[in-house]
């Protein structure tokens, strides 16, 4: 399976990193070996001084798919999450500044935090959902599904030009503004409106 990321789909976080308001969705892979393995602390790398924390709604598919056409995305998924793509920042300004891929920076072991996966069912529109991140129970990221550049059934219809869709492949819809970096002893806690999804600890 792969995790299929899409960049800067909230322009909140666009302007924040000073980045440019993409034509069409900014979009990386990263392989399973990212995905942070269930009940397991995040250990900060040490090639990096500088991991963030990106927030982002999950869409889990069910249904091998190709050319999609976003009337029929909804057909392809049927469960929600909400999970941290985490970015060792600093590595990916030197990459983004030579043209180079992202992958070090974003697809290291542990990067993809995945959290418990609830049927969308649960929630009446889901391009309409409240979610935030809590550090240490502070709240340093909060957004709604609505803000998105590109809503879920439309990336469903672009990446999958590009790649087929496999039962059990997730995305990473992307992240809105308050990204930040984390150390040693932070506790992340994500959810979408009042129900939990995951805590991690970093170390
Ligand atoms: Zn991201």
């Amino acid at each position: 399976m792969k995790l299929i990321c899409i960049g800067r789909n909230y322009t909140d976080h666009i302007e924040e990193l000073e980045n440019e308001k993409p034509i069409d969705p900014v979009v990386f892979i990263k392989p399973d070996t990212a995905i942070l393995l269930k009940k397991q602390p995040f250990f900060i790398p040490d090639f990096s001084d500088d991991v963030h924390h990106e927030v982002e709604v999950l869409v889990k598919i069910n249904k091998v798919g190709k050319h999609i056409n976003r009337k029929f995305a909804h057909k392809y998924y049927n469960e929600i999450s909400l999970g941290i793509d985490f970015t060792a920042r600093d590595l990916q300004a030197k990459l983004k500044e030579k043209g180079l891929p992202w992958e070090k920076a974003k697809a290291f072991d542990g990067a993809a935090v995945i959290g418990s996966w609830v049927d969308k069912k649960q929630f009446e529109d889901i391009d309409n959902l409240d979610f935030h991140l809590e550090k240490n129970d502070t709240i340093v990221q909060q957004s709604n599904t609505s803000f998105m550049l590109w809503k879920i059934d439309e990336l469903i219809e672009y990446v999958s030009k590009y790649f087929t869709l496999k039962i059990g492949d997730i995305i990473f819809t992307g992240t809105p503004a308050g990204v930040g970096a984390v150390k040693a002893n932070d506790v992340l806690t994500g959810y979408i409106r009042n129900q939990q999804f995951f805590s991690i600890k970093v170390k």
